[in-house]
């Protein structure tokens, strides 16, 4: 028998040692194991080497629950240890490599991951006291029994053990009960060990043994798994996922790192689901972490599945992961695997793809947008959709649609509609003129936009509804309007006070459209709506968008013989109020002009004091005139059934007609057709 003081100084190891690794207490479990597992691989080795020539028996790791005792064991028929070895491994380098871990990491403990290296004494965190009996599997060499409780003091003697291997008891202290609970040790098994290369059973306080170990489907070879395979790992690893995966990738590297792993996409339907931390990190089959960011890319932190790699360093903060030359080409190369993968889809089964498309959109869209290089290499196999559902290329499209939608300026214009059912009457617009539309519904498709106008030379994307048709792709042949200036503003002044003033600012605009088309349109331009919908999306900086009015254009028809109709009524019913206003404007704005002729040559201060209290003066009863005709107009607007008609008409075919002006408009056409 030897007793002894472990041999390092600092006393209080032990409370460290329990305070610091407090909210990760569980970890300890995971470390038993991993002793105990190489152990057994240790034990594997000696016999391929011949160095052992015996039976190596059942090698099942055993985890022990039992109650009355309060303990926790952990056996295994590894290697065992020697007295001396348990002297070196357990009092020597095992206590030191502890202190210095925590010495080392003590102030930022919570940036560590992983924890590795803590090993043997984690024991310490849940147990009072712990028991180590071990027989060495060296012929000859007495079983021996190494007991601490807790204090740096130590006790070593020869104890009788049948079979080579190691058992570790955990005397379960009082504020860790928890870990003599069945439930609680299955679930960490299963959480930490599922996947070792060595069985693990658990025997519960009742006597019930329940094997833990599933076979690491990563780290087969690709070529002897079935798609049933993989989808059944899916469905182990998330058993919660009610959907299959989109598709999975096997990842085999040994060089210049080693990285193994099957990434799963899974079936994302909109933004609420995307649920990150759902990818597993291992080192040796060995759970670590299931938070990867900083290991592979932002945008890939959206798949699902395992990664395991012995070269990821782990006891390391976050933020230095990033740095780190290994997990950089591990990124890299994930992003590239995942990159191909999608290519093979394509090329091999084009119409598999297009089927999987809406629902992988979000991720690749993602991708592209936060990684240039996964950007170059899916631009080839990006697509768009059209309204009428066919899938294109870029490429494609541009070939599709180059020839009619190229505009005067050389621009080629993509119009996009957003939602088929609300846009219908601009999407019509568009066919009509045998343009194609495509439809952008997704939750990524707008701000995609920036990035494709971005990339894509001389060309432009236009919402159907931003504009009439022939402004969006604007060719030489446009028809002229033929009104002139005084029945422009008259016509805006009417119009526009049609329009009930909550809804926005609208503003008047005039275009020759041709009798097909609506006698007023409402448009909003694409700049106006696309800050609205940067708005839309939220965050802190973005509210000064969301406060933007609303801005529309009101389109009006001069070919239409509506507007011509309202045109005429204005004239003969307004004629006696309007005509001497109008004569009178005319004239202010003649001795405007000429006072301004003559001065044209002058700087302001050169200009006659007589002269420029003359043009004060005209201007203000230019202006006086100018809203007397306006008093008149709009009132004439209120009263003026059709006026109000054709502008309820507009507003109706954008959705924007409601409450009661929409039971104003049904009454009043209702007196229409009596
Ligand atoms: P690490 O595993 O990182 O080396 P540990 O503190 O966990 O550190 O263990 C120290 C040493 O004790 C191990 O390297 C090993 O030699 C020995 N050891 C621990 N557990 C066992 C076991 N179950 N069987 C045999 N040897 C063990």
């Amino acid at each position: 028998m030897k007793e002894g003081k472990i041999g390092v100084t600092t006393e209080d190891i032990f409370p460290i040692i329990k305070q610091f690794l407090y909210s990760d207490q569980e970890i300890f479990l995971r470390e038993l194991i991993s002793n105990a597992v190489d152990a057994t691989q240790k034990m594997k080795a000696l016999q391929r080497s011949g160095e052992f020539e015996g039976e190596l028996g059942d090698l099942t790791i055993k985890v022990k629950i039992d109650k009355d005792k309060g303990t926790l064991t952990v056996s295994d028929h590894g290697i065992g240890m020697t007295a001396e070895e348990v002297d070196k491994y357990i009092n020597q380098i095992a206590f030191t490599s502890a202190n210095e871990f925590l010495q080392k990491y003590k102030d930022k403990i919570d940036n560590i991951i992983g924890r590795f290296g803590l090993g043997f004494y984690s024991a310490f965190m849940v147990a009072d006291k712990v028991e180590l009996i071990t027989k060495s599997w060296k012929n000859g060499e007495p079983a021996v029994k190494w007991e601490c409780n807790g204090q740096p003091e130590f006790k070593l003697e020869e104890t009788e053990k049948q079979d080579r291997g190691t058992d570790i008891i955990l005397h379960i202290s009082n504020d860790a009960k928890e870990y003599l609970e069945d439930n609680r040790i299955e679930q960490l098994l299963t959480k930490y060990s599922r996947f070792l290369p060595v069985p693990i059973k658990f025997i519960s306080s009742t006597g019930k043994e329940v094997t833990i170990t599933e076979e690491p489907l990563w780290k087969k070879n690709p070529t002897e798994l079935k798609h049933e395979d993989y989808i059944e790992f899916y469905k182990k690893l998330y058993p919660e996922a009610y959907e299959d995966p989109l598709f999975y990738i096997h990842l085999n590297v040994d060089y210049p790192f080693s990285l193994t792993g099957i990434l799963y996409f899974p079936k994302i339907r909109s933004n609420l689901e995307i649920q990150k931390n759902k990818i597993q990190l291992y080192a040796n089959q060995v759970f670590v972490t299931d938070s990867v960011e900083n290991i592979v890319p932002e945008f890939l932190t959206l798949l699902h599945g395992v990664l395991d790699s012995p070269d990821i360093p782990l006891n390391v903060s976050r933020s230095y992961l990033q740095t780190d030359a290994n997990v950089r080409k591990i990124s890299n190369h994930i992003t590239k695997k995942v990159a191909d993968k999608l290519h093979e889809i394509f090329k091999e089964n084009r119409k598999e793809f297009e089927e999987k498309w809406d629902d992988l959109k979000l991720f690749i869209q993602y991708g592209m947008m936060t990684e240039e290089k996964f950007y170059d290499k899916m631009k080839d196999i990006y697509l768009v959709k059209n309204i009428d559902n066919k899938y294109f290329t870029l490429d494609e499209y541009k070939e599709l649609i180059k020839d009619n939608q190229t505009d005067k300026y050389n621009n080629l214009i993509y119009l996009y509609a957003t939602n088929i059912q609300e846009q219908h009457s601009f999407i019509q617009a568009a066919k009509d003129k045998g343009y194609d539309v495509l439809l952008f519904d997704g939750s990524l498709d707008i701000p995609f936009i920036n990035v494709l106008e971005q990339k894509l030379e001389q060309s432009r994307f236009a919402r159907v509804d931003s504009d009439i048709i022939d402004n969006l792709i604007s060719k030489e042949d446009k028809n002229k309007v033929s009104l002139d200036a005084q029945t422009r503003d008259e016509l805006s002044t009417v119009f526009e006070s049609a329009i009930p003033s909550d809804l926005g600012i609208f503003t008047a605009q005039f275009e020759a459209m041709g009798q097909e088309q609506l006698p007023v349109t409402i448009t909003q331009s694409e700049y106006m709506r696309r800050m609205k919908d940067i708005g839309m999306l939220g965050g802190p900086n973005m509210r000064l968008y969301d406060n933007l009015p609303n801005n529309y254009n009101l389109v009006i028809n001069t070919d239409h013989n509506l507007i011509n109709k309202v045109i005429e009524d204005i004239n003969i019913t307004l004629e006696e109020k309007l005509n001497p206003l109008r004569t009178k404007k005319k004239e202010l704005q003649k001795q405007i002009d000429t006072l301004r002729e003559q001065n044209k040559d002058k700087k302001e201060e050169e200009i006659p004091q007589t002269d420029r209290e003359k043009l004060d003066n005209l201007n203000k009863q230019l202006e006086e005139a100018t809203n007397q005709i306006s008093t008149i107009l709009r009132d004439y607007a209120k009263e003026n059934k059709l006026v109000k008609q054709i502008s309820d008409l507009a507003l109706l075919s954008r959705n924007m007609l409601k409450g009661e002006k929409l039971t104003e408009f049904v009454k009043r056409s209702v007196k229409f057709i009596e």
